[in-house]
């Protein structure tokens, strides 16, 4: 060494000595080092120059405008790429609002990280009365799969890295992580810092079932006579299509997708029992469950749906050891990962499988191909004001020419129409209300679906479903992003067309605005807007739309007359003994 390379070495090791980091940095470094390049949030204190600085590193930071639809977003983002979604929020009730989304991923089995700013301990632990104090750790932990604070710049790689894994090994969920404010302004020796960053290998280890648990399961299963395979959204979540597929085929056994399942298989598979559903719930012996729970969706597994008194058999392949028996027994649990489970049976069926007979595949055949006929002609009319047959009618034809597209979907009765009149053709198209059936994630779930795909997104909601997360529409066109809402106007909740019994002056509780214009929402911010008053102009519409990518909004007129209340779920409302008065 010269004696100058000398000095310009000794000059770099004490550039490196002094050289400092920050909270700021190491957080935006360690995030990127974990491949997770986008953030959903809402700025304020004190979060601002954070979201500021990791859009300048190249992070992309989608700005909102409530945390909740924010929160929405990250968690359809987690479900889409299996990786945390980050939604970014501020102290207490920007917390607050996010909270509901994760909460909301978290019974959903999605993984998602909800970063906070919060304020400094030291004020909050002696409730001094900081501005916009909570304790959001302790508030936080009931509510998701696991909650940490980090307090030291030198414990930011750690503490994602703990985030990283609790959100997404085993069973995924939600992970809260606590930002004090001055954490972020904290200053430390770079070199140190970038040490102490860790990449997170492996994050969701594959679970390989035990030998003698298949083993169980194909015993079950060959021995049944009516058997039926049930997907849920875990097996979509999971990205073990192929294995699905292959399960599927080569067992011969039909299948019922969950609603977020749709299109796992194509729904015009010949071994979709789809549209023969309560045929199959009723009537199969042994049921495989396949990422899917018997919660209320299938009516916890009992009961007049499941053809009680006679009694089903039910194999469960989740991820989660506790899931099995938690409503009905499972008489032979595979506890693994979806792929790995999917495998080790295919693997054990061998040359010798018997596939169900076929008077048990033309039972399902022809009660799918009358209920299919019997649809038919009432999704082709044309009439105005449109009721749910004719608009989705339209809106089926637009995703059957557009497969890729995306499909988000709220409401009650537009809910529950479009599920069983809409095809699904590909895994992970379908984004709806999952698990707990909940209105306002429309926004959030399409912004998420155009950001994490790039296709193009459209959004079926009803319009009382699309008010909870509607001023997303301003976003929507900041981000010039390619989604189509198609708002459900019926005038109100459930229907339009209810009355206020005594004689006061207000509206009934259900009914909103009669005839608004949600389309003129969209044209408030640039965006397109139509108002469609029956079944081809919304096909017409939509179907421009979805080529241009532009963001449009369709007010579509629906009868007021033709939901009903709750849609398919009007049993569960509680009854008054005594009557309404
Ligand atoms: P659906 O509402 O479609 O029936 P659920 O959300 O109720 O679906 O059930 C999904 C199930 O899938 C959960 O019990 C979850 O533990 C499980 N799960 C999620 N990911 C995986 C995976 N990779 N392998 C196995 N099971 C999984
Ligand atoms: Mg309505």
């Amino acid at each position: 060494m010269s004696e100058i390379e000398r000095d310009i070495d000794a000059d770099q090791q004490a550039d490196e000595a002094t050289a400092l980091t920050d909270g700021f940095h190491l957080l935006i470094k360690a995030l990127k080092l974990n491949d997770l390049k986008t953030i959903y949030g809402v700025p304020g204190i004190p979060i601002t120059d954070f979201g500021r600085m990791a859009q300048a590193s190249g992070i992309r930071v989608i700005s909102f405008r409530h945390e909740q639809n924010a929160g929405n977003a990250a968690a359809i983002a987690g479900y889409l790429t299996k990786k945390p979604g980050i939604c970014l929020t501020v102290s207490a009730p920007g917390f607050l609002n996010g909270l509901t989304a994760l909460a909301h991923a978290t019974t959903n089995c999605w993984p998602m990280i909800l970063i906070s700013g919060s304020s400094e301990r030291e004020v909050v632990d002696l409730m001094q009365g900081d501005y916009e104090e909570m304790d959001q750790l302790a508030i936080s932990k009931p509510l998701c799969k696991a909650a940490y604070r980090i307090l030291y710049a030198q414990d930011i790689g750690i503490g994602l890295a703990r985030a990283i894994r609790s959100a997404v090994s085993g069973r995924p969920g939600g992970v809260y992580l606590d930002i004090p404010g001055a954490l972020l302004g904290q200053v430390m020796n770079e070199a140190e810092g970038i040490r102490s960053l860790v990449k997170v290998i492996d994050p969701a280890p594959e679970q390989i079932p035990a030998q003698h648990a298949v083993t169980r399961a194909l015993d079950v299963i060959q021995g049944a006579k009516k058997p039926l395979i049930i997907l849920g959204k875990g097996a979509a979540y999971a990205q073990a299509d192929d294995l699905v597929h292959e399960f599927v085929e080569t067992s011969g056994i039909p299948y019922l997708p969950m609603s977020m399942a749709k299109g796992l298989l194509p729904d015009t598979h010949e071994l979709s029992a789809g549209p023969a559903r309560s045929l199959v719930l009723k009537e199969s012996d042994v049921v495989i469950m396949v990422g899917a729970r018997l919660n209320w969706l299938l009516s916890h597994g009992k009961g007049k749906q499941w053809g009680a008194p006679h009694s089903t058999k039910f194999v469960q392949i989740d991820i989660e050891p506790t899931e099995m028996d938690s409503n009905v027994e499972i008489v032979a649990p595979l506890v693994g990962d979806i792929g790995s489970v999917l495998s080790s049976l295919l693997d054990g069926m061998g040359n010798d499988w018997v596939k169900p007979s076929v008077d048990w595949t033309n039972a399902i055949k022809d009660k799918k191909e009358a209920n299919i006929a019997r649809m038919a002609p009432k999704l082709k009319n044309n009439n105005s004001p449109m009721d749910y047959n004719g608009a989705l009618g339209a809106l089926k034809r637009v995703v059957e020419e557009h497969p890729d597209a995306m499909l988000v979907n709220e409401g009650a009765n537009t809910l529950d129409f479009a599920r069983s009149i809409i095809d699904m053709y590909k895994p992970r198209k379908r984004l709806d209300v999952g698990t707990w059936g909940v209105m306002g994630i429309g926004m959030g779930s399409a912004i998420a679906a155009a950001i994490e795909t790039g296709k193009p997104v459209l959004c079926i909601e009803g319009d009382s479903a699309f008010g909870f997360s509607g001023m997303e529409v301003e976003t929507i066109c900041r981000y010039n992003l390619p989604i189509c809402i198609v708002v459900f106007n019926n005038n109100g909740i459930y229907r339009g067309t209810d009355k206020n019994e005594s004689n006061g002056g207000d509206v009934a509780t259900t009914v909103f605005v009669e005839n608004a214009r949600y389309d003129m929402m969209m044209t408030a911010f640039g965006g397109k807007g139509v108002h469609a008053i029956n079944p081809d102009g919304l096909y017409r519409a939509v179907t421009d739309a979805m080529d241009s990518g532009r963001p449009t909004l369709v007010n579509a007129t629906i009868d007021p007359a033709a939901g009903k209340e709750s849609g398919n779920i009007g049993s569960l409302n509680p009854v008054s003994v005594v009557g309404k008065k």
